[in-house]
């Protein structure tokens, strides 16, 4: 058994092979173990994979919580057997990075097939020939839908490239929507990415080859830059969708498309040499030492008034002498809140609700 990350912390890559008696089904460009686990009894396989951008991380908590709860006996009885990747590119993930260790996004290698990780991933799902796959993604902090930001964004990809509803997508479309149907709360937040066809992403080459898969993009929300409300409508959703009908459903369908242009921080009406702006900040992650840290940037600069904000500060009695510059780690005096090289050291930003 193992413990909970209650804000979706940083795994080490060795600490994640030892909190589970995963297989290893192959090897990295770097020769590090690719993990699996399968858990049920059924006859119908279903393939769940995270990890694919090494710094986009939430996915796999969300496989962590499904292999806890299937411990804990919280697993519906059923005729599944599911089947998991935590990490399917592990050279990227001990790097924090997007891309794998040769520097190819392996979300654009489904065509080529030029890496280890891709080929194994596609090997070991045509080895499962499942019903159904969830491919676990991490989404930037800009998108939002109708101004609330998407702390999920789903997608059932395009076969082809006239995004044609397909008989096989139309009835992933329903069970997707009957299973968010069963969701407790409501779906405020989370959006729906649009259907363009991407011939070298996993998901629409899985669909062009006829295996129905699931995209399901974790984001951040006000107080949560943790992505804890993400993985936990995750796990819900995987679970809910799995015993969900094909039945019709428009509930997927009618989801609202997310759009760009949030921001994370912005402090408004600053007077800045002399003219009145507003300040947008955002958060930038690395990692040091198998830790993440936050780098605090200027985002923006000007009449931000526009676009959607996960936290809005007043900043009519801040005055800043220093000059800013953008895309560059922050040091000012914003009155309660003060950075200094990137850093935060006085005020609270209200990352995490918990
Ligand atoms: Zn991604």
């Amino acid at each position: 058994m193992f413990h909970r990350y209650p804000n979706n912390e940083y795994i080490s890559y060795n600490e994640l092979i030892s909190l589970y008696p995963w297989e290893t089904i192959g090897y990295s460009s770097e020769e590090r173990p690719i993990l699996s686990t399968s858990i049920g009894l059924g006859h119908r396989d279903i393939c769940v994979w995270a990890g694919m951008h090494g710094n986009e991380t939430t996915g796999i908590h969300i496989i962590l919580e499904l292999l806890h709860k299937f411990q804990l006996d919280e697993w519906p009885e059923s005729d599944f057997k599911v089947h998991f990747i935590p990490v399917i590119n592990p050279d990227a993930y001990v790097r924090y990075t997007r891309r794998n260790a040769f520097g190819i996004d392996l979300n654009r290698d489904f065509r080529a097939f030029q890496t280890i990780e891709s080929t194994k991933l596609i090997g070991w799902i045509r080895a499962k020939n499942p019903e159904l796959c969830f491919n676990l993604h991490d989404q930037r902090s800009i998108y939002h839908v109708r101004g609330v930001s998407a702390f999920t964004s789903l997608l059932v990809p395009s076969s082809e490239k006239s995004q044609k509803i397909t008989p096989i997508r139309r009835s992933l479309m329903n069970r997707l929507g009957n299973g968010l149907e069963k969701i407790e709360n409501d779906l405020i937040g989370v959006g729906r990415y649009s259907d363009k066809y991407y011939p070298t992403a996993v998901g629409d080459y899985l669909m062009s080859i006829g295996i129905p898969n699931i995209l399901i993009e974790s984001g951040v929300s006000s107080r949560d830059m943790s992505r804890n409300k993400a993985r936990v409508f995750g796990v819900e959703l995987i679970q809910k969708t799995l015993l969900a009908s094909d039945e019709p459903c428009k509930t997927y369908d009618q989801l609202p498309i997310n759009q760009e242009g949030q921001l994370e921080w912005v402090f408004t009406d600053v007077l800045y040499v002399n003219i009145r702006v507003d300040v947008g900040v955002k958060r930038l992650e690395v990692l040091n030492d198998h830790v993440k840290v936050s780098t605090f940037i200027i985002d923006d600069l000007g009449d931000l008034s526009h676009r959607p904000r996960l936290f809005e500060i007043d900043g009519k009695d801040i005055e800043l002498r220093e000059a800013l510059t953008l895309d560059f780690p922050i040091t000012a005096n914003f009155g309660s809140v003060i950075f200094e090289d990137g850093k935060l050291i006085a005020g609270d930003l209200y990352l995490d609700r918990n």
